[in-house]
């Protein structure tokens, strides 16, 4: 079965790809030769998972998945949120974002936070939504170097160390994105 995986983003692709089970594969929308700029411009996570697919149904005729994801810090009213990539600003610069986080929580110890992911499936006329969630605190300084994005000041539950500090596949074992993967795996194995 081939399936629209809605990313340019050769790494995530064959991660996702190395995941899915034998009968399934991906394309990519750089394989497809797509290179419209694609609205995200729903106030939720899953909202743009959905804007997404539903921007690209019409255009292929094939079924299609896409992710999105977002940092919900609580004591922010749910910031960064959808505006995790570009928190501060269009130029989407990790350690930027991290420096306005870090300094908006500044004498802050309400840190709770959590990573929501949400896939969207557009399968056969039928729309499916899948959710992982990572909860976690935001760390009063960077821990690590490996990941990217939040990862060095986001310490998943139940942990003594960020998620830079771990290998991908103990991150693997717990993450937000791979939560939501496993959801879309398992649903994938069953239609066959
Ligand atoms: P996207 O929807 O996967 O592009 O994620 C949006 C933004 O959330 C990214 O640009 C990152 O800043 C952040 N993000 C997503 N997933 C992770 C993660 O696993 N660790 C840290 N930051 C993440």
């Amino acid at each position: 079965m081939e399936i629209i995986f809605a990313t340019h983003n050769q790494n995530k692709l064959k991660e996702v790809q190395d995941l899915m089970p034998s009968h399934v594969k991906l394309i990519s929308l750089d394989d497809l030769d797509f290179k419209e700029d694609i609205p995200e411009t729903s106030d939720t996570i899953a909202g743009n998972a959905i804007q997404k697919v539903e921007f690209l149904r019409n255009r292929f005729d094939l079924p299609i998945f896409a992710d999105d994801t977002g940092l919900i810090v609580d004591s922010l009213d749910g910031e960064p949120g959808i505006y995790s990539a570009r928190y501060a600003g269009e130029h989407k610069n990790s350690e930027d974002n991290m420096n306005l986080l870090l300094e908006k929580l500044t004498n802050n110890n309400d840190r709770k936070a959590r990573f929501i992911t949400a896939i969207a499936l557009n399968l056969n006329h039928n729309q499916t939504l899948f959710e992982g969630i990572c909860e976690g605190t935001i760390l009063k300084e960077r821990k690590g170097k490996k990941g990217f994005g939040y990862d060095p000041i986001f310490q998943p539950d139940g942990y003594t160390k960020s998620f830079a500090q771990m290998t991908m596949s103990e991150k693997g074992e717990i993450s937000h994105r791979a939560k939501a993967l496993r959801k879309l795996i398992e649903y994938l194995k069953e239609v066959n």
